[in-house]
C-alpha cells in the first residue's frame, strides 16, 4: 500500500509522498458537493481547506522527524495516507525520554498552529474575536469560517493524536513512560494493553452515543495496536543474534537435473521441509522447499529442481544478524543460506525460527 505514494517533494532532505488513494478524497468532496447542490465556491474552498488541513499533518509529522533528527535517527520519508500521515522513522531512539520527545512534538506542531491561527483572529477583531467565532455561521464553507475551522481542527488532531493507543502518538509517550520504569519489551506490552482497554472503552461509548465514527476509530486502533508489540517483541528475541546461533545443519542436498519425481521420493524419506540445491559441480545454485515440489509435481511431472527452485538463493553470513534471514522469509523465500567463508555452513527456515522460539 505504501509503495503506491507519489513523490511531492523533498523538504529538509526527507521525501514527502502522497497516497494516490488522496485523490479519491477530492472526488469525495466534490460529489458530495454537487449531490447537495452547494455553489462551486463552497466545494472549491472545501478543497481548500482539505488541503490546509494535509499541510498541517506534514507539518506534525516533520515535527517528529526534525526532533528525531536532533537524536540522531534519520527519517526514511513522510507519507500522507487519507487516514493521516506517517514518519517512517529508522528505529526507535534509545533513550525513553528521546522518544517521549519525538511523540509529543507532533502534537505539539498542531498546538502551535492552533495557537498561531488565535493570534491571527485576535489580531484581527480584537476583543471581539469570541464572538466573532460564536456568531460565524459553521452550516457552509465560507472563507470567514476557514480559520477558525482550521483552528479547532487542529486541536482536535492534537486530541486524537494524544490517545494513549499504538499506533497513535500517544501511545508511544506511554510507552516512553513506561520504558524508564522497565524494559522496552515491558513497556510495548502494558502501553499496547492499556491501549486496547482505553479502545474497548471508545467503542462501548461509541455504541451507547450512536456515534458511529466513534466506533471505527475504536476498532482502527485496537487492530493496529498489537503490530507494534509484535514488532518489537521480535526485534528483542532476534537482537544480537547470529545466522549461525540459529541455523541448523543444511541436511540433505538436492542436485538441479533431478526430476520432480525423483526429488519427491527424497524429500519424502528425509523429513526434512526446505533443501539447497547445487549444479552438477557442486555450486549452490538455488533453494527449494517441499511444498513447492508437491504443487509442481501435480501440475507437470517432467519438470527439473532446476525449472522451479528459488533462484538465487538468499544468502547470509554467518555473523549478519538473524533479524535479515526473517526479512528474507516473509517475502516468502522458503530457505536462506548460512555461509562461512565459501562453506555452506547451514540453513534457516521456519522451522530453525519455530524450533528456537520453542527452546527460548
Ligand atoms: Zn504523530
Amino acid at each position: 500500500m505504501i509503495e503506491q505514494a507519489i513523490r511531492i517533494g523533498t523538504f529538509a532532505n526527507i521525501p514527502v509522498r502522497i497516497h494516490w488513494s488522496f485523490l479519491l478524497i477530492i472526488a469525495y468532496i466534490v460529489s458530495v458537493g454537487v449531490m447537495d447542490q452547494n455553489s462551486s465556491r463552497e466545494i472549491l474552498i472545501q478543497i481548500c481547506f482539505t488541503m490546509a488541513m494535509f499541510a498541517c499533518v506534514v507539518l506534525h509529522e516533520f515535527g517528529h522527524a526534525l526532533t528525531a533528527r536532533r537524536f540522531g535517527v534519520q527519517t526514511e520519508d513522510i507519507i500522507l495516507l487519507p487516514i493521516g500521515g506517517v514518519a517512517r522513522l529508522h528505529k526507535l531512539p534509545e533513550k525513553p525520554v528521546q522518544e517521549l520527545l519525538i511523540a509529543v512534538m507532533g502534537p505539539v506542531v498542531n498546538l502551535i498552529i492552533a495557537i498561531v491561527i488565535l493570534i491571527a483572529l485576535w489580531m484581527k477583531y480584537g476583543s471581539d474575536t469570541g464572538a466573532y467565532l460564536e456568531t460565524e455561521n459553521y452550516e457552509h464553507f465560507s472563507w470567514g469560517i476557514f480559520l477558525p475551522l482550521l483552528m479547532i481542527s487542529n486541536i482536535l488532531l492534537m486530541v486524537f493524536n494524544l490517545i494513549p493507543a499504538f499506533p497513535m502518538d500517544g501511545g508511544r509517550v506511554l510507552r516512553a513512560l513506561l520504558s524508564m520504569k522497565t524494559s522496552r519489551l515491558n513497556a510495548t506490552r502494558w502501553a499496547t494493553r492499556i491501549g486496547q482497554i482505553i479502545c474497548i472503552l471508545f467503542i462501548i461509548a461509541g455504541i451507547y452515543f450512536e456515534a458511529w465514527t466513534t466506533i471505527l476509530i475504536g476498532i482502527f486502533i485496537f487492530l493496529s495496536a498489537s503490530a507494534e508489540y509484535r514488532q518489537v517483541a521480535r526485534e528483542a528475541a532476534y537482537k544480537n543474534k547470529t545466522a549461525a546461533a540459529l541455523c541448523r545443519k543444511p541436511g540433505l542436498m538436492l542436485t538441479e537435473y533431478i526430476s520432480i519425481g525423483e526429488a519427491r521420493e527424497m524429500v519424502m524419506q528425509s523429513g526434512q521441509r526446505n533443501f539447497a540445491v547445487m549444479d552438477i559441480t557442486g555450486r549452490i545454485t538455488g533453494t527449494v522447499s517441499a511444498s513447492m515440489i508437491g504443487k509442481a509435481f501435480k501440475e507437470n511431472s517432467d519438470v527439473r529442481i532446476k525449472d522451479i527452485m528459488h533462484t538465487p538463493p538468499a544468502v547470509l553470513m554467518g555473523f549478519d544478524e538473524v533479524l535479515h534471514a526473517i526479512q528474507y522469509l516473509e517475502q516468502g523465500i522458503p530457505a536462506i543460506l548460512v555461509f562461512d567463508h565459501e562453506q555452506l555452513t547451514g540453513l534457516i527456515d521456519l522451522d530453525s525460527i519455530r524450533a528456537a522460539q520453542e527452546l527460548g
